[in-house]
């Protein structure tokens, strides 16, 4: 089914309209299979949230804008799964806090680097890090191709945005002594309980909203941002979204045994 073809009354439409773009990506060369098994997984968290931008993913969205304002060599990292849901707001939020595009991939070949690469084009990228051999730099500890990086973009960076990313990679990189900002939906994947910056939310609501909070801190002192990404605090927000979901299982189990 393609995006268009779903139907706008269908209770589903949202979620539906999103695995559309993914299957779309699928077949066009830029989202692998493990990429879809993802998105499964992150659905199901998304489920259980309540499909919504919480209290608490505002505020990380707000830490991670800071946070990259801040940054001298901020680099946003594309896979296949974000390049097929939000391309054009990747490429806006780099032109904001003038971040460099990297594709960086669990699985690398067959194209789909190059794939990824004019989707981003056509998104309006001038320039994008981390294609075939450019990605001639490698981070320690960790076997899949995703330890190559792009000497010019993630191996210098010290602010990285990697959302819906894996955990050994992410481990590597908090080593490396970089600030870590993702967006998974799993508040207890390792990726979430590792990173920096961690916004419990759907990629496709993240975005539009950290591009709007990045152009309204675009004007704010250094000293401001430096003030708003101290305030925020990773745990404590994790385990806010662990309650939320939690909550909501105890509601909805009363509920039913209520009836
Ligand atoms: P980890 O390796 O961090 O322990 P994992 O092995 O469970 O996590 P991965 O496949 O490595 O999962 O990473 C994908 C992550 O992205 C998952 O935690 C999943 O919940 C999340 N995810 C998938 N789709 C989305 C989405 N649209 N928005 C936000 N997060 C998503
Ligand atoms: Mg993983």
């Amino acid at each position: 089914m393609d995006e268009e073809e779903v139907s706008l009354d269908h209770p589903r439409a949202t979620s539906l309209r999103i695995r559309a773009k993914l299957a779309h990506g699928f077949k066009i060369g830029i989202t692998s299979a493990f990429g879809l098994f993802a998105h499964g997984r992150g659905e199901a968290f998304d489920y259980l949230i309540g499909e919504e931008t919480t209290k608490n993913s505002t505020r990380a969205i707000r830490a991670a804008a800071a946070s990259l304002l801040l940054a001298r060599h901020p680099v946003l990292s594309v896979n296949g799964n974000v390049a097929a849901l939000v391309p054009q707001e990747l490429v806006k939020l780099a032109e904001i806090s003038e971040a460099k595009l990297e594709v960086n991939l669990y699985h690398r070949g067959g194209g789909r680097e190059e794939a990824i690469a004019v989707v981003l084009r056509e998104s309006g990228a001038k320039e994008i890090l981390g294609i075939g051999s450019a990605a001639s730099a490698t981070i320690p500890e960790i076997c899949s191709d995703r330890r190559r990086v792009d000497p010019k973009g993630i191996l210098i960076a010290d602010t990285v945005f990697v959302p819906l990313e894996d955990g050994d990679r992410t481990e590597a990189l908090v080593k490396l002594g970089k600030t870590v900002i993702t967006v998974d939906l799993n508040p207890l994947s390792r990726t979430a309980q590792m990173s920096t910056i961690t916004i419990v939310d759907n990629i496709v609501r993240v975005m539009p909203l950290l591009i709007k909070t990045a152009k309204q801190l675009e004007t704010e002192t250094e000293q401001n941002l430096q003030k708003i990404v101290k305030a925020f605090n990773n745990e404590q927000n994790l385990c806010e979204s662990i309650e939320r979901i939690n909550n909501r299982l105890k509601r909805l189990a009363k509920l039913s045994r209520d009836t």
